[in-house]
């Protein structure tokens, strides 16, 4: 592959190494730093060792999003859906409003519900406990993937009992998988900067293992290019790896890009527009060769990248396209590119053009059927 382009002995090395066993953090570093067309063969090896893993097929999943609050008193710095209680444009939806956004999903074919929203103070477990009841009275077969450890560990504190305890209530009320939202960047000196009132690296860690030790898995996620450096980036990438290594619980790696037209970082001109195009590939390329099938799916988030790059990143490592994500609120209030709603059609379009094979997914990647159109 490399006899006809200009590729570093040492970039050779380590990519030719990636086939055979996940790279190191000093090679993620290194390969997070390429430039110029060195970047191809970066992307051509992590391609190659995701079709080894997971082969061709891309995965997606019919869902819908129940932003149940925009109320939060966290306020992250990159974020512009939460609000304070008192501005005209808070809400906090009853159990009516709750029921008839699941309806509509459901009406769309949604085989999850999830159930995200800021971070009420006051909120329980008991209230969690209500939300996940109500849905489940009314739509028992679908699954439901919801809250982050952020809003667990608050509710687990405002209702006076421990976390793993509150998981065990949430599961058995009808919690079936954790968003794993929260992680942003997992270092606490980029966490002070953008989200100091969220849980700090290490309660995210133990809140995430906690769940998963009581059996409810989920998502890793990642908000990138924002206050973090390159190697905080692969940091990240170690830290999820080390806790799969040792819990098991984690479906999927969500990398998200930090989407900074309305976010307050940006707006009050702390921040610049966010991480570059090769750097969204390098992420998904360089997390291919450093989870290798540990954590075998990855996804790319077409809400926060719009379809045409989305599409490009599923040849840099990924395998999965998320969700339909009717009425996801956050990314919308973020200045989504091309909207946050795709029909099962659009997803398959993108990639039966990149002669790779649809397949539609629950929320524990159970596949389910061949898409033909
Ligand atoms: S990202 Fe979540 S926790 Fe942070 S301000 Fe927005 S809604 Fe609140």
């Amino acid at each position: 592959m490399y006899d006809r382009i200009n590729v570093a002995s040492k970039t050779k090395k380590i990519l030719d190494s990636a086939f055979d066993e996940p790279i190191s953090v000093e090679d993620g570093n290194y390969l997070m730093n390429l430039k110029g067309s060195e970047i191809y063969p970066l992307l051509a090896a992590a391609d190659a060792v995701r079709e080894e893993i997971v082969g061709d097929k891309v995965t997606f999943i019919n869902n819908c999003n129940i932003n149940f609050t925009n109320i939060c008193h966290v306020r992250c710095g990159f974020c512009a859906f939460g609000k304070d209680p008192d501005d005209p444009e808070a809400y906090l939806l009853d159990d009516e409003g709750i029921l008839n956004k699941a309806e509509g999903g459901y009406r769309d074919g949604a085989r999850e519900f999830t159930l995200m929203g800021g971070v009420l103070e006051d909120a329980t477990i008991e209230y969690y406990e209500h939300l996940l009841k109500l849905l489940k009275s009314h739509y028992p077969k679908v699954e439901i993937h919801g809250f982050s450890p952020t809003m667990i560990r608050d509710a687990a504190l405002n209702s006076e009992i421990p976390v793993d305890e509150a998981f065990k209530i949430l599961k058995k009320a009808g919690l079936d998988t954790l968003p794993g939202t929260a992680a942003e960047i997992l270092t606490d000196r980029s966490r002070e900067i953008i989200c100091p009132k969220k849980v700090t690296t290490q309660e995210w860690i133990d809140v995430i293992k906690i769940a998963q030790k009581a059996g409810i898995t989920g998502s890793a996620t990642m908000m990138y290019g924002h206050v973090e450096t390159m190697e905080e980036r692969v940091e990240h990438l170690d830290i999820l790896r080390q806790i799969q290594l040792d819990t098991g619980g984690f479906n999927e790696f969500i990398p998200m890009t930090f989407m900074h037209e309305h976010s307050p970082i940006f707006l009050e001109g702390q921040r610049d527009l966010g991480a570059t195009g090769t750097q969204d590939l390098k992420l998904y390329a360089v997390a291919r060769l450093m989870f290798r099938d540990i954590i075998p799916n990855i996804q790319v988030s077409w809400v926060k990248m719009g379809f045409r790059f989305a599409q490009v990143s599923l040849l840099a490592g990924a395998n999965d396209l998320g969700g339909t994500l009717g009425g996801d609120e956050l990314s919308e209030a973020s200045g989504a590119p091309d909207g946050v709603n795709a029909s099962i059609r659009d997803l398959t379009k993108l990639v039966n053009d990149l002669g790779r094979d649809p397949i539609e997914r629950n929320s524990t990647y159970t596949e389910f059927y061949p898409i033909e159109f």
